[in-house]
């Protein structure tokens, strides 16, 4: 192992990643030493295992309100993503657009970006400076040459929630299909798939206290499916390669597991990033908080410190051992700001400054307490030094 050890964590990144739940590694430990069998094996070693990832499928099924032939594992949330995006476009042959929304994650832009260099024609639909999308546009953009509209359920870096019912309508009255990236969403808010009008739908397990490695795209039953990996006719021949059994048997449980504390979350989780996000602004000039302070995940708050650079806030944070996040995982180690915040257009001297906590049922009073604490001289001493906060200050 080549980790260095460090003082006690306060972890409030968990929109990139979250600790495995002890009871979720319970259920998947046996997978990894006593039950290894090959679930496509014809003898029992084998069966036994298969019989375990239905059981992981029904576990899914029931946190989304959907039926388990709906439910299809894969290796992340990028992987759902892309194969609901390629499946649509391989499915409506006649049409060649894409409409998504400018603050998709990497996983959806990129794979866009990749896909107008071959021909396609993607729109992107604005946000205003809350971040909310502008419907109107919207409703232009989806038009008879769209196969798929694809936005997100909830925002990993602002963690607003969009009228993904409302999106998947417009979508279906121009024939259309709907898909959303749940990564952030599954597990904090309640979902129904029974329903609604989503065509697909992509979540990723180490986003709700299951490993790194496993995923789901959920297909609605008369929703026609393309393979993105081709090969054995592993998950009903939508998705081949032998499964990662041990992560998928976690999935499940770590599904069971959030359906229990779903309540909890949204009452005790929310009023602590209340808590924290109402000391920030009452304890510390020139701060804001990012995002759509009436419809968010209660999980997460995102707030510009103006006149400073994130990075720094975030080094500060780390030597006292306080784990967050200047945007989403994936751009940390470049200095451009977001590019979710430049959507919004929120100012370059605040969207620099920006810093996005994400809490989880781990979390306690005291750790956001500590959080404040170490806030408060931290940016004292950032703006001190800051030629920004210095020329506005004159
Ligand atoms: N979509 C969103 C909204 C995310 O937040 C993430 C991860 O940060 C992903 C997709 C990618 O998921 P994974 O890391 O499982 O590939």
């Amino acid at each position: 192992m080549v980790i260095e050890m460090q003082q006690k964590i306060v972890y409030v990144d968990n929109n990139a990643t979250t600790q495995v739940d002890p009871e979720v590694f319970e259920e998947m430990k046996p997978f990894l030493t006593e039950y290894y069998g090959n679930p496509s094996s014809i003898y029992r070693f084998g069966g036994q295992v298969a019989k375990n990832i239905e059981k992981a499928r029904e576990q899914v099924a029931d946190l989304l309100g959907a039926e388990p032939c709906e439910i299809m594992f894969t290796s992340c949330g990028t992987e759902s993503d892309s194969a609901a995006v390629l499946s649509a476009l391989k499915v409506c042959t006649k049409r060649n657009k894409i409409v998504i929304s400018k603050v998709e994650h990497p996983a959806i832009l990129n794979l866009a970006k990749e896909l107008r260099d071959k021909g396609y024609k993607i729109a992107e639909v604005p946000v205003d400076n809350h971040g909310r999308i502008n419907m109107a546009r919207l409703t232009e953009m989806i038009d008879t040459e769209t196969a798929l509209v694809s936005v997100m359920w909830a925002n990993n870096e602002i963690g607003n929630i969009y009228p993904v019912e409302e999106i998947a309508k417009i979508a279906h009255d121009n024939g259309a299909l709907f898909h959303t990236d749940a990564v952030q969403t599954v597990g904090k808010i309640p979902i129904n798939l029974k329903t609604s009008k989503i065509d697909m739908l992509s979540l990723s397990g180490h986003k709700l206290h299951a490993p790194k490695g496993v995923g789901v795209l959920y297909i609605r039953k008369n929703v026609r499916f393309k393979p993105f990996l081709i090969g054995g006719h592993q998950e009903s021949g939508r998705r081949a390669g032998t499964e990662n059994v041990a992560s998928i048997v976690a999935l499940g449980k770590a599904c069971e597991v959030a359906g229990k504390y779903m309540e909890y979350e949204n009452r005790e989780v929310k009023e602590l990033r209340d808590y924290l996000e109402k000391r920030i602004l009452e304890s510390i000039p020139k701060t804001r908080v990012n995002g759509d302070i009436h419809s968010r995940v209660p999980n997460t708050t995102n707030i510009g410190f103006d006149m400073i650079e994130g990075e720094s806030i975030l080094l500060l944070l780390d030597r006292a051992g306080i784990a967050a996040s200047s945007g989403s995982a994936c751009t940390t180690g470049s200095l451009e700001p977001s590019h979710v915040l430049r959507a919004m257009g929120i100012p370059y001297t605040s969207a620099h400054g920006s810093v996005r906590f994400s809490l989880s049922r781990y979390n306690t009073k005291d750790e956001m307490d500590h959080i404040v604490k170490t806030l408060i001289p931290a940016i004292a001493r950032l703006r001190e030094i800051s030629p920004y906060w210095n020329n506005e200050e004159k």
